[in-house]
């Protein structure tokens, strides 16, 4: 089956030979005769497919004894609420480095339970770039350090892990997870929606340092505290089933394919192409700093935004689909996260050119 290339931001595209997988067990797992929507959460098929995802997602991304994965709900919009609920214990204040429209919406909610110290931001700069280590204003005090390594939205990419001198780093990787290799070992909490890296929506993973949980202000409601969900294998409640079943053969569709160090080659190589016919030609720009360059998100603009529609009408009609840019910033924007094939952003990179030719 011959399917068009879905650049969107997320919910994104899944891999096809996963989806082609999930049909053939749709109407019966395994032979259980169930699909895995019908199946009880508790049941030892369900319990059978939890099990091995978390296993491959700690194998994938050398997660160790000492953090705990957490499989929820909420998104990550909930964690911005949820990490300071539950890191805060006796301290007051939290730093937060502000990289664009994501760390904004983290630091707002933050800002209803903690003293949020900005330690830096680039919106002066147009969020065009990560700041360097040494602009970070840390403050001993704080309970812990929130960044968003990979920005959506702006395409910007830290590429470094920010050093907090023992407070604890916090990290919303929803648009990057997966993407390449991290030192897990860095990190107190990381967190994750599962709708751009990982699966389908509804699934958001956390995947936290054990000696962190169990601080949770008491006036919060039970399903806010990471404690519930560590002390019951995160089936306190249901889970979200079908999104934890789909997230783990893309898990295992990773690990066939040579795990996090194979596929970072080929997400190098894909955003190089892309970057590289961007800066080629005067007729398509990135506003983003070399070095900040997201893998994932790449947002560009046409030289003249009337050319906006018919830019997406014609990619549209070329397969190429969901190329708008975030109504917050305009212009294009090609979301390539991992289960995105290099042919589909060398079909985006053919249609740029013929594109430029014709309009440019
Ligand atoms: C998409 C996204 C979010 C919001 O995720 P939800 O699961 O919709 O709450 C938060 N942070 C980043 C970096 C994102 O890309």
């Amino acid at each position: 089956m011959n399917r068009p290339y879905n650049f969107s931001a997320g919910p994104a595209m899944l891999p096809q030979v996963v989806l082609e997988q999930a049909e053939r067990e749709m109407l019966d797992w395994h032979g259980s005769g169930m699909s895995v929507m019908e199946m009880s959460h508790r049941g030892k098929e369900f319990m059978s497919i939890a099990e091995q995802a978390e296993a491959d997602l700690r194998e994938l991304m050398g997660i160790g004894d000492e953090h705990a994965v957490l499989f929820l709900q909420g998104g990550a919009s909930s964690q911005f609420a949820m990490v300071p609920i539950n890191l805060l214990g006796d301290k007051r204040q939290a730093d937060y480095i502000n990289t664009g429209a994501w760390s904004k919406k983290a630091i707002a909610e933050a800002k209803r339970y903690a003293e949020v110290n900005v330690a830096a931001t680039t919106e002066g700069d147009n969020f065009s770039r990560a700041p360097e280590q040494n602009e970070l204003q840390l403050n001993a005090d704080a309970a812990y350090v929130h960044y968003t390594p990979n920005e959506t939205i702006g395409g910007v990419e830290f590429p470094y892990i920010p050093e907090t001198e023992g407070v604890p780093l916090v990290a919303d990787m929803s648009s990057t997870i997966l993407s390449r290799p991290v030192d897990v070992s860095k990190y107190g909490v990381i967190y994750a929606g599962a709708q751009k890296n990982i699966g389908p929506a509804g699934l958001t993973i956390v995947i936290v340092r054990k000696d962190l949980i169990g601080k949770a202000r008491a006036d919060m409601p039970t399903m806010f505290d990471y404690k519930t969900h560590a002390d019951n294998g995160s089936m306190y409640n249901t889970p979200p089933t079908y999104a934890w079943y789909l997230s783990g053969l893309v898990f295992q569709w990773l690990k066939a394919l040579g795990g996090l160090d194979a596929m970072a080659v080929i997400n190098e190589r894909k955003a190089e192409l892309l970057y590289d016919t961007i800066d080629a030609s005067d007729f398509y720009a990135n506003p983003v700093a070399i070095e900040s360059r997201s893998w994932m998100n790449i947002p560009f603009t046409l030289a003249d935004p009337e050319l906006d529609g018919t830019f997406l009408a014609e990619a549209k009609e070329a397969g190429l689909l969901t190329l708008k840019g975030h109504r917050s910033v305009g212009g294009m924007r090609a979301s390539i996260y991992n289960a995105m094939p290099e042919d589909g952003v060398q079909a985006l990179i053919d249609f740029m050119r013929q594109f430029e030719k014709q309009h440019g």
